[in-house]
C-alpha cells in the first residue's frame, strides 16, 4: 500500500477530551476516528489490525471444532422477555419503540442462539453444538472514557456451546479456556484466568481473562506464584476472598498480590438455567427429554486492539506485535522514488505486506510517522544504502544495512508465525 493513497493518515489534532493512551495513539496514528464518546470508526489501517486479530481468534476457535456464522443485532423484546433479561439487563441495553413494537440492540446472543437451537435440534445426535460469530455489540456505557477499551458500540467474537451433559460442557469449557490462552499468547499477552461475578449474565461465578495493566479498569488479586508454583490462583476484587499480602489459599505457600488489569475475555458456564427458561430440550439415548447444557465465551476484538496499544507503546508511538500489525514492513524512501519503487514491487511480488511512504515530505516526518504507526520492521532506501536497504525493528534502536534477499528471508519467516 502506498501511504499517499491510504485513507486516514497521521493527525496532529485529536479530541482534547480523550484521556486514554489507546485512543490518543490510535487517533493520532490514523487507525480510528472518534464519532462520540465510546463510538469510533475503524479506519483502513485499523481495519487491517481488526482483520489480523479476528483471523487469529478464528483459527483457534475452529481448532476446537466451532462453526462460524452471523446473527442479527436487532432483537424483538419478546425473546429477551423469555429469560427475564429485558428487565434485568435494562441498564446496559439499548431498548426502543417503533410503531408500538419494542426492540433492543444486541449486547449478547444467548437468547438468539437458544431460539435457533430449539428450532434446529431434536436429539442427542445433534449435540454438541459450537457456534460463534464476530459482530458489533451495543452496551449503554455512562462512563465511556477508556477509548476503545470500553465502547458503547464494539466488536466482539462470541461463541456459544450446547451439550447433552454437564460433563461434556465442562470438558469443552476448559478446552475453550486453553484456546483463549493460546490466542492471547499469540498477541504477546500473558493472561490470567480470574474467578469473577457473572454480572447481567449469571448469578454463578464465571472466569475472566485478565492482563495486568496499570490503565486497566479491573482490580485482581492473584497468587504471585514462585518459579516452582503453578497454582495460578486469581480472583476479581469484586468477589475476592483474599487481600494483598495474604498467604495464597490455594498453594498455601506464595503471597497474594493486587494489580489493575484489563479484561480481554470471559467465559460463562450457565448449565441448564437459560434452556429451562426458554424450554430447550433434547431427547437422549433412552428417549428421555433433557434440558440443554449451555455456555458462552467472549473476546472483545476492539478491546483487544486497545489493550495491545496500552501495553505495547513508547513515547514515540505504538509498537504492534507481529501477529496484529497492519503491515509487516514500513518502507521509506529518502531519495527519488525509482529505486524504492522497484524494491516496493519486489516486496509485493513476494507477498510481503508493506506500507510504502512515497510522500514528498521530510525524512523527519516519515521517521516520526513510522514510529507513531508502529509497524514491526522499518526499511529505509537512501543514497547511503546504495544497492542495499537499511532495516530496523520498531522495538530496537539497532539499524542494519542488508541485501534485499536477506530482508525477504526474514519477513517470509515472520509470516510463518
Ligand atoms: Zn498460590
Amino acid at each position: 500500500m502506498r501511504y499517499s493513497k491510504l485513507f486516514g493518515k497521521t493527525v496532529r489534532d485529536f479530541p482534547k477530551e480523550e484521556v486514554s493512551i489507546n485512543a490518543k495513539l490510535l487517533i493520532k496514528a490514523g487507525f480510528i476516528d472518534k464519532l462520540m464518546a465510546g463510538s469510533f470508526t475503524i479506519l483502513p489501517l485499523g481495519f487491517r489490525v481488526k482483520e489480523k486479530i479476528e483471523q487469529v481468534i478464528r483459527e483457534e476457535m475452529n481448532k476446537t471444532g466451532a462453526n462460524e456464522m452471523l446473527m442479527p443485532l436487532l432483537h424483538p423484546k419478546e425473546i429477551w422477555n423469555e429469560t427475564g433479561r429485558w428487565d434485568s439487563a435494562r441498564e446496559v441495553m439499548y431498548q426502543f419503540k417503533k410503531e408500538n413494537k419494542e426492540y433492543a440492540l444486541s449486547f449478547t446472543h444467548e437468547e438468539v442462539v437458544l431460539d435457533i437451537l430449539r428450532k434446529k435440534i431434536s436429539g442427542y445426535k445433534d449435540l454438541p453444538v459450537k457456534v460463534y460469530h464476530f459482530s458489533t455489540k451495543f452496551r449503554d456505557e455512562p462512563r465511556a472514557k477508556s477509548g476503545i477499551l470500553r465502547g458503547r458500540e464494539f466488536l466482539m467474537k462470541d461463541l456459544y456451546s450446547a451439550h447433552l451433559t454437564a460433563e461434556d460442557l465442562d470438558k469443552y469449557y476448559w478446552e475453550v479456556a486453553d484456546a483463549y490462552l493460546r490466542i492471547f499468547k499469540r498477541f504477546g499477552l500473558d493472561a490470567k484466568i480470574v474467578e469473577a461475578a457473572g454480572g447481567v449474565f449469571t448469578d454463578a461465578h464465571t472466569h475472566e481473562f485478565q492482563v495486568l495493566c496499570a490503565q486497566g479498569e479491573d482490580t485482581i488479586l492473584y497468587c504471585d506464584c514462585k518459579s516452582n508454583c503453578d497454582c495460578k490462583f486469581a480472583e476479581n476484587k469484586e468477589i475476592a476472598s483474599v487481600k494483598a499480602g495474604d498467604k495464597c489459599p490455594k498453594c498455601k505457600d506464595c503471597k497474594i498480590k493486587e494489580s489493575k488489569a484489563i479484561e480481554v475475555g470471559n467465559i460463562f458456564k450457565f448449565g441448564t438455567v437459560y434452556s429451562q427458561k426458554m424450554g430447550v430440550y433434547v431427547t437422549d439415548k433412552e428417549g428421555k427429554r433433557r434440558l440443554l447444557h449451555f455456555a458462552s465465551y467472549g473476546i472483545g476484538v476492539t478491546r483487544m486492539i486497545g489493550t495491545l496499544v496500552e501495553l505495547f507503546h513508547d513515547d514515540k508511538g505504538i509498537i504492534w506485535p507481529k501477529s496484529a500489525a497492519p503491515y509487516q514492513a514500513h518502507l521509506i524512501s529518502l531519495q527519488s522514488g525509482e529505486k524504492t519503487d522497484k524494491i516496493y514491487e519486489q516486496l509485493l511480488a513476494e507477498n510481503i505486506q508493506v506500507l510504502y511512504d512515497d510522500r514528498d515530505v521530510s525524512a523527519g516526518q516519515k521517521f516520526a510517522d513510522a514510529d507513531l504507526i508502529g509497524i514491526p520492521v522499518r526499511l529505509v532506501v537512501s543514497p547511503k544504502t546504495e544497492n542495499k536497504v537499511e532495516c530496523k525493528e520498531r522495538i530496537s534502536d539497532k539499524t542494519e544495512i542488508l541485501e534485499l534477499a536477506e530482508i525477504l528471508k526474514r519477513l517470509k519467516k515472520d509470516q510463518e508465525v
